[in-house]
């Protein structure tokens, strides 16, 4: 008796994992993060994307391109509230981390959570730099150097049309 109950739990558990995975392409699954929340991946084609961004957005998020420096939206802002992917709207920063810095683009020392941006190895433009995506629209965002003030000692160097913002209430 012991072992069928193992068992049906067993079964149960499995189905329940597959649940909502069958529309997704291969190779994009949903993500469990540490908080708990899921993480479904939103994937578009180039051109729905460029229907919902705006020019430079689409530029730096679908094409890794960098805003010119000192010349973003979110550079200067020192409301209380958080930042979000300007594609997805995943939340990926709060403005407390936020830091004013030399640097030309907005900073901040820490995420909102590690699961909701990917990092990836960057070897271009002759340097070793470890880019920053969007765990669920795979939209880039910046880069992370080791940098930033604690108490994390690092910069996420975010360009700021890969955000949104939303005042706290
Ligand atoms: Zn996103």
């Amino acid at each position: 008796m012991k072992y069928l109950i193992f068992f049906a739990i067993l079964i149960w558990g499995a189905s329940c994992s597959t649940v909502g995975q069958a529309n997704f392409p291969k190779g994009a699954k949903p993500m469990r993060t540490a908080s708990g929340d899921t993480i479904v991946p939103v994937i578009k084609t180039d051109e729905e994307w460029k229907e919902i961004l705006s020019p430079i957005a689409y530029s730096v998020l679908r094409e890794s391109a960098t805003e010119s420096p000192f010349s973003g939206k979110w550079l200067e802002n020192d409301k209380p509230g958080q930042y979000i992917c300007a594609a997805c709207k995943l939340p990926l920063f709060k403005s407390k981390t936020k830091f004013t810095t030399s640097c030309a683009w907005p900073s901040f020392y820490d995420s909102i959570e590690d699961a909701h941006i990917k990092e990836v190895v960057d070897d271009s433009h002759g340097m070793h730099r470890v880019e920053l995506r969007c765990a669920r629209c795979d939209g880039h965002l910046g880069h992370v150097f080791n940098d930033g003030p604690k108490p994390t000692g690092l910069r996420f160097c975010i360009n700021s049309a890969s955000l949104d913002f939303e005042p706290a209430d």
